[in-house]
């Protein structure tokens, strides 16, 4: 007998329970039970609006057994008020939200809330009113009602409007005929978000190296089963046409296909290839994207309807239908990591998604991180490469410039040897790149007078140097003052200096030295945001630039056909911070960026300024030898047992005061108990010791491959007191830099 409130799921099973957990969008750690009212049919997945305190929450139906704890009364509980007219969220998803909860030590709720990001999606989108034809005709035919017969062939159903447009007609002549009874009144489904992609539409003709390694990734991305592949190609070998053709043969078997890109802002020429080779665009998925197409892709993602997206990070977390294959493109970008909130790396959930999912994972890299090579050296992943560029390009002619023996003049950045290259290339008609991973003018400012150094006001950092801004700004807290004309210490006029080179001070040094050369600059925080980079970039790529200075942002996938030289100022400013990780970052960084050079025939340079030539990195760099490269770094994490040969956790532990934090930080080491696997570190103070006017402490947890990381932490926390009064803690599995 079934008790009041049980129903019947979505396929027709019972579902006979009175109450059910339902996981709620907001910082709480499990589900809470409400009650099924009657004749309400839930199932796991459903979409729900329950009471939670004085509001209404929109939550998911969770599973019934383990997490939810809360042994309370039936009778006592508050029912579910709604059950959105929705396609549930599936198990694998779940399953997914469960485990990334569990492993990043975030409350199930928060994970939950990435995957429910648009909240007015819950309710269908309303049908379209429209019309379509039936077998009868009027008795008298006038030329208005032929057009209107002969258009209406071309769809099955149509709006009054578009019928009466497509006729050149007006929407009276549709209204007579639908009182005649020649069309009746539907509702159809709103439009697609996306047009469906189209797989034989483009396909490119592939080299014989592509196509082998294209073969294998097709027969890889319709399979039911869980696996993942290492893509690693050069730069310009093709990697995106060959991994093309695992989307195309997903969507031949029905799946739903994901594109995780590292930066979305800049992939307008993602985008278009995508386009060519399937006949209509992905659908986007990022911060940027307006929140009624938004509410629209979500819809029609949970629905199956929308078959391809290429998205940041967050994407993951899209309730997709039938997701068959994740590709994460340039696998090893820093920007899959997110650092907030739910501290996750992209890729590496992008692995765990496959596996719950059970389907399989590409990974496109031309330089991979160490954790994915080592994967792939060890047979967990399987590795196929690209080695040649495609057609004629041929990779850059690399070398390095030593600083220490052949300098600029005082004050300029720009040696005499790259300067000479870059003149000669201009004359030439062709481009120069200008590399430089610093944003402003200047890193420090100071006062010739008294040495005051302009510091921000709530972080333990230099105020950077905008000059096209007019401002210094910390690049932490985002905090900026105007530029002052005298010394705030000793008041003297005009004798404040700029030390060490930013963007914008390459590109005054350009304009110095070529006043002819038309040249941009590319740097995030100019104004004109997104849509004014991809602007720019394609002006690149038409040719209207001779010089191009640009941060990071220059050295990510973009395709500039007449660049021939690329120089890299500054190339070991990575390598100072003291990261386990600037040694493979600063490689990933100047072998992307020079990739940037020699994309058609044309032969092309880079030059690295450096002062460290002996270093790995750079030795590495300009002999092309990726692999020893490679070999000594991994060698290096192994005997340090980092990553991915150890589990590496850190905890930063902030308060208004230097005293408080250190105290709670300090606690939390005592509470941690004896673990043989592993070991907590600290507290130091962070590497940013004061942000945002908050001083951090930081403990590090380091233990072997198998130890048991997340128990550890949560042993930990169980014992110690929790935060009070201003604490806070943030807690980051395999930190990316430490
Ligand atoms: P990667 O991602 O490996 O750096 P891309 O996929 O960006 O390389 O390819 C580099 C350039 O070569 C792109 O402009 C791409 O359109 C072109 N290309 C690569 N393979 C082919 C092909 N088989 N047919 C036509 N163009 C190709
Ligand atoms: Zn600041």
């Amino acid at each position: 007998p079934l008790e009041s409130g049980a129903g019947v799921t979505a396929n027709g099973d019972l579902f006979p329970q009175t109450t059910v957990p339902v996981l709620v969008p907001l910082p709480v750690d499990r589900p809470y039970s409400y009650a099924v009212p009657e004749g309400m049919a839930v199932e796991p997945g459903s979409i729900v609006q329950v009471p939670l305190g004085p509001r209404q929450v929109a939550g998911v139906v969770w599973e019934a057994t383990g997490l939810n704890g809360d042994e309370v009364d039936s009778k006592k509980l508050r029912p579910i008020t709604q059950l959105f007219d929705c396609p549930p969220i599936g198990a694998d998803m779940r399953r997914f939200i469960d485990w990334v909860a569990d492993y990043t030590l975030s409350p199930p709720g928060l994970v939950a809330r990435m995957a429910l990001r648009a909240p007015a999606a819950f309710d269908p989108e309303p049908w379209i009113e429209g019309l379509e034809a039936t077998e009868a005709r009027p008795e008298r035919m006038t030329d208005a009602r032929r057009r209107i017969f002969g258009a209406a062939e071309e769809a099955l159903v149509w709006t009054k409007s578009g019928l009466a447009h497509a006729a050149g007609v007006t929407p009276s002549v549709v209204d007579g005929l639908m009182k005649l009874g020649a069309f009746r009144a539907v509702k159809f489904p709103p439009p697609p978000a996306v047009a469906e992609p189209d797989t034989s539409y483009g396909r490119a003709e592939l080299s014989e190296e592509q196509s082998e390694v294209a073969g294998e990734l097709a027969a890889t991305g319709c399979q039911n089963e869980f696996s993942v592949t290492l893509l690693e190609g050069v730069t310009g070998s093709g990697k995106t046409e060959v991994y093309f053709e695992a989307v195309a043969s997903a969507l031949d078997a029905g799946k739903q296909v994901l594109i995780l890109l590292p930066e979305i802002a800049l992939t307008q020429s993602f985008l278009d290839r995508f386009h060519e080779r399937f006949g209509a665009p992905p659908a986007e998925w990022h911060s940027d994207i307006a929140p009624r197409m938004r509410e629209k892709i979500w819809r029609q993602v949970t629905e199956g309807r929308v078959r391809v997206v290429a998205g940041a990070r967050s994407a993951l977390f899209l309730p997709f239908k039938e997701l068959g294959l994740v590709v994460v493109d340039e696998e090893h970008d820093p920007a899959y990591k997110q650092e907030d909130r739910t501290f996750y790396h992209a890729r590496d959930m992008a692995v765990v998604r496959g596996r719950v999912g059970g389907f399989p994972v590409i990974l496109a890299s031309a330089t991979p991180s160490v954790e994915t090579r080592v994967n792939a050296d060890l047979g967990r992943y399987r590795h196929l490469r690209l080695e040649a560029r495609y057609a004629e390009a041929s990779l850059p002619d690399l070398s390095l410039v030593d600083m220490r023996h052949a300098p600029p003049p005082r004050g300029r950045f720009v040696s005499p040897l790259l300067l000479t290259a870059i003149k000669e290339t201009v004359a030439r008609g062709e481009q120069a790149l200008l590399f430089l991973n610093r944003r402003g003018y200047a890193p420090l400012t100071l006062c010739r007078v008294c040495g005051h150094r302009f510091q921000c006001a709530s972080c333990s950092t230099w105020l950077v140097d905008h000059r096209l801004r007019g401002i210094l700004q910390c690049h932490h807290c985002g905090f900026q003052t105007a530029r002052p004309e005298a010394c705030p210490e000793c008041g003297t006029l005009d004798h404040l200096v700029a030390c060490g080179p930013g963007v914008e001070r390459i590109a005054e040094e350009m304009l110095t030295d070529l006043p002819h050369a038309r040249t941009i600059l590319l740097s995030s925080d100019l104004p004109g945001g997104a849509r004014r980079l991809r602007r720019e970039l394609e002006a690149i790529a038409d040719g209207e630039a001779d010089i191009v200075i640009g941060t990071q942002l220059v050295a990510k996938g973009h395709h500039f056909p007449m660049m021939t030289l690329v120089g890299a100022i500054d190339a070991d400013l990575g390598l100072a911070n003291g990261d386990p990780r600037a040694a493979e970052r600063t490689f990933q960084l100047l072998h992307q960026v020079t990739g940037r050079a020699g994309r058609t025939g044309k032969a092309s340079r880079g030059l690295i300024q450096t002062y460290q030539s002996e270093h790995p990195v750079m030795q590495a760099i300009a002999s092309g030898d990726a692999e020893t490269f490679y070999a000594r770094e991994i060698a290096e994490r192994e005997r340090s047992q980092l990553p991915p040969f150890g589990r590496l956790a850190a905890i930063v532990v902030s308060a208004n005061s230097k005293k408080e934090a250190e105290d709670y930080a300090r606690q939390v080491r005592q509470a941690a108990p004896d673990d043989p696997d592993l070991e907590m570190l600290g507290p130091a103070e962070a590497p940013l010791a004061v942000l945002r006017g908050r001083h951090r402490f930081r403990l590090l947890v380091q233990g072997s491959r198998r130890a048991p990381l997340q128990s550890y932490l949560r042993a930990t926390l169980n014992r110690a007191a929790a935060p009070r009064g201003s604490v806070q803690m943030q807690i980051d599995i395999d930190p990316q830099s430490f």
